[in-house]
Parts: structure tokens; sequence; C-alpha cells
């Protein structure tokens, strides 16, 4: 529904089927109008009225004024030395920006998408929550960042294959929008993206992990877990402090039991501060009894944290541990770090002076 908040025309992406063909019903349309209408904005990625060449244009024109295909705008564009990652910073009707990114595997085409503008929850090596928390993003907003660049794949000939919501913000801090664009995300008779192929990342918000797990989707849950004892978690992860370890690993077992898919569980090796051959000990005893996967990536710079990634030496000695204790377990090659397209790197700004542009 719309946005209230907001006095600006109805974000067409805001609305679910039912409510657009009430909409339009309310104009005196016939009903077939807003299926036409969804498979423009979902499976054709039109981001403009004229495209919709099957709509007289009296409806057209009426959509036009009343309403809007909250497309954001582009700002600025980075392209990786690799070609692989690209950040686009992008503009919300409001004028609040938000990254997101898009990266080249070598047949998956995913997209990096934010559910808020900044993040409210300040974990120390991450850039979004150095720079603070503006507001929740609406579900449109949200969804809008994986047409977007799906309109960029289009061009040359691809389709998005995975979503990550692993930008900016918290998901489960702004549940419903998240939820909602999920399921825009994986409508059959819209975008039509497979439920396997979506992630949804958490620091740790253990209602939200108890009502996501009660959701019945086969999407992938991602927890940022990043330190396996309190003391250390507390210090990285402000969260800790009112989801400990405890709470939320009960959580976890909690979503297994109830059917949720395997867990990925994301560790950024901080040199000399979470890549001791003890906290690969304390994680594998975290996991004991859930369905789980590690993925272990070296940190990723940021400019107010200090801290530096663990060198490839530490890097394989904690990944030996987990193999030794049987932890499944994947090392992750940083990407587009140069343009800070990282996890954790995402910010609200332009491009810093000398970073390398997108050539359009
Ligand atoms: S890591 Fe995620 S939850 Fe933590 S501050 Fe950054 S965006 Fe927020």
């Amino acid at each position: 529904m719309a946005d209230v908040r907001r006095p600006f025309r109805q974000n067409l992406y805001d609305l679910d089927l039912p409510t657009l063909q009430a909409l339009l019903e309310s104009w005196g349309e016939a009903p077939y109008r807003a299926r036409q209408l969804w498979e423009w904005l979902y499976i054709h990625l039109a981001d403009r009225f004229e495209q919709m060449s099957n709509l007289p244009r009296s409806l057209r024109e009426k959509l036009a004024a009343e309403t809007a295909i909250g497309a954001p705008e582009r700002i600025a564009s980075q392209l990786s030395r690799s070609g692989e990652t690209r950040k686009d910073l992008l503009r919300l009707a409001d004028g609040e920006t938000i990254e997101v990114v898009l990266m080249h595997y070598d047949q998956r085409h995913t997209a990096c998408i934010s559910s808020q503008a900044g993040c409210p929850l300040g974990c120390r090596f991450c850039a979004t929550g150095q720079s603070g928390f503006q507001r929740d993003l609406s579900a449109g907003e949200i969804v809008a960042q994986a047409l977007h660049v799906a309109r960029q794949l289009q061009a040359t000939g691809k389709r998005l294959s995975n979503v990550v919501m692993m930008g900016m913000g918290e998901p489960l801090l702004n549940y419903d929008a998240a939820l909602t664009a999920i399921r825009r995300l994986i409508d059959p008779q819209g975008f039509r993206l497979g439920q396997r192929h979506v992630t949804l990342s958490t620091a740790g918000i253990v209602p939200g992990i108890d009502r996501l797990a009660d959701e019945g989707l086969q999407i992938t849950l991602a927890v940022s877990l990043h330190a396996a004892t309190d003391d250390l978690r507390d210090q990285l992860l402000p969260i800790n402090r009112r989801y400990p370890l405890d709470a939320l690993f009960a959580a976890c077992y909690r979503y297994c039991a109830r059917g949720g898919r395997r867990i990925s569980f994301e560790w950024a090796l901080i040199d000399g501060v979470n890549d001791s051959p003890q906290q690969a000990q304390a994680l594998a005893a975290r996991l004991q009894g859930i369905t789980a996967h590690v993925n272990l990536i070296p940190l990723n710079p940021t400019p107010a944290y200090p801290g530096q990634p663990s060198s490839p030496q530490a890097v394989q000695a904690f990944s030996a541990v987990l193999e030794r204790l049987h932890v499944p377990h994947t090392v992750r090659t940083r990407r587009g770090i140069e343009i800070e397209a990282g996890c954790g790197q995402l910010r609200r700004q332009s491009p810093r002076p000398g970073a390398p542009l997108q050539k359009d």
C-alpha cells in the first residue's frame, strides 16, 4: 500500500496485484488491465509508461499522472578492474541514497540489495553501520533495486539469477517490507526468481529469525556471525548485547527444526581479532546440531575501523581447524574491494575522488 509518510506519487512497486486491480477498477478499467500492467513491471521490466504498448493511451496518461514506476535514479556507477563487479549509487524519490551491487560469476548474475538507508546496528567493521541510520526502505524501494540490476542485465541479453539482501541495513528490522519484497521477487506470475536463489542476511535479530522460520519460504538465511564468544562478538557487533550467542543459536536451532534450510554463517576474518584457532574451535562447538555452512572471507577494509584482513596463512589455519572438526565451509574470494563494493563497504555517498568510474 502507499507509504503515507512520503508525499510522492504512488510507487507502483509498493502495490501488490490485488491492490493494483482495485486501483484500476476504481478508474473504470477492466480487471485484466492490472495483470497487463503487472507483466510490464515485473516481466518486461518497463521503466516508462510509453513502453506499455498494449495499454490504452488514456490509461497510460492516468497512470503517469497519478502513479510512478519507482525506478531509482542512478547517480554514479563504479566498475571493478576485472569487470565482474559493478556498484551503483541510487537516488530514491525523497532524495535519500543507497548503493546496489551487481556481481557476475560464471553462470550467475547476483544483485546485492539494501533493506534500509544506512543501518542502526553499528557493526564496528561496517561502513554502512559507521555512517548511521536514515530510514527503512519500502518494499517497493527494495524490489526496485533488483529490477534496476535486472534491467542492466536485460540490455545485454542476461537474466538476474540471484538476489542477496546483504547490502545496507538489517532486513529483519524492516521485516514486513523485506518479506513483501522477497515475495514480490519470487512471484511466479511476476519476476519469477527461484526461492532458492534468494538470500536474506541478518546480524542476529532473534525475533525476526523466529518469524522467518514460520514463513514457509525456501530462501537461504545467512547469519553474520564473525565471533563465537560473547566477549568478542559484543565488541564487533553491538547487537550481540541484546541477542547474545546462546539466544541467537537457540533461534537457529528452532529455525532448522521448523524445516528451514541450511543456514549460512558469515565470518569476516580480521587479523589478530577473530582468526585464532580458539575462535574456530568455539565456532565448531556452536554449530553442533545445526545444518550449517560457514563462509570465510578476509575482512574488507572500511574507513573508520583499523582492523586488517587476516593473512593467507591465518585464513588457511582457521579453515584447517574447521576442516578437522568437520564444519562445512568455503573460503570466499574478496570482490570489488577497490570500488568499495564488498561486504560491509556500502555507503550512501558518491564515489571518492580517484575511484574508478563506469563509462557508459
Ligand atoms: S554489517 Fe549489516 S547489520 Fe551490521 S552495521 Fe553493517 S549493514 Fe548493519
